[in-house]
């Protein structure tokens, strides 16, 4: 069998909002001038509604907005059409584990955080730090690829993502409990042109395949966080 790692980024612009309001769906855009009024929400297109993000499953057509997302879906389409072998296609949301590097600024945001944290620095929040973000633990992704090599399935394609939304603010306070401390983001207001405000998957899938809901960030960062703790403190000590 060929299992694949592929990514959420390759979901890009066609995440939906659905409005709260009217109930119509948009995709995730934001006007630059509703940003610099603090108008942090996706707001409808049609009435100016505040907008939720609903689960995006595998049935989204991939519209990637980057180079990383771009490649992954070029990984996945390299496969059409191979009949050797099961091709699995597993698309990871955020993934965070023990081996996370927090000390070089590796590029995801929760090492980003957990580095901070670690180190005795609140971490600044962009936006309202309100943004929801879905986290995977690893061994979520070790569970599922050894179910498929113990269960043979013929091929899939399943967003491995844990389904909870977390917002930023409540991730600094799941990993710094992790770590043994207290932590309070410091909201620093402002944004990235481009950076996506919410982003969220469908675990049924996965759920299924797994046979149990994955694992939340509110119990994974006690698996992923809770010796950097002790290390720290001896450390500082
Ligand atoms: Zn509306």
């Amino acid at each position: 069998m060929v299992i694949l790692g592929s990514s959420f980024s390759i979901y890009g612009s066609n995440y939906a909002y659905r409005c709260s309001v009217c109930g119509s769906v948009s995709n995730g855009a934001r006007k630059n001038e509703d940003l610099e009024r603090g108008k942090f929400e996706v707001l409808c297109a049609r009435c100016g509604g505040e907008s939720a993000i609903q689960p995006v499953d595998e049935s989204t057509a991939p519209s990637p907005l980057e180079i990383y997302g771009a490649s992954k879906y070029m990984q996945e389409l390299c496969f059409r059409g191979f009949e050797h072998c099961p091709v699995h296609i597993l698309r990871f949301s955020s993934v965070y584990g023990k081996r996370l590097r927090l000390y070089d600024g590796e590029a995801t945001i929760i090492a980003k955080l957990a580095g901070w944290i670690r180190n005795g620095r609140r971490p600044r929040l962009l936006e309202d730090g309100r943004q929801i973000r879905d986290w995977v633990y690893v061994g979520d992704i070790v569970a599922t690829i050894l179910k498929l090599v113990e269960t043979q399935p013929p091929a899939v394609l399943i967003n491995v993502c844990s389904g909870k939304p977390t917002r930023l603010g409540e991730a600094c306070r799941h990993i710094a409990r992790a770590m043994g401390t207290q932590c309070e983001p410091e909201i620093i207001g402002g944004y990235r042109t481009g950076d996506m405000r919410h982003c969220l998957g469908d675990c049924t899938s996965l759920r299924k395949l797994i046979g149990r809901i994955p694992i939340t960030l509110d119990e994974g960062a006690e698996l992923a966080f809770a010796e950097t703790s002790a290390a720290s403190f001896s450390a500082a000590s």
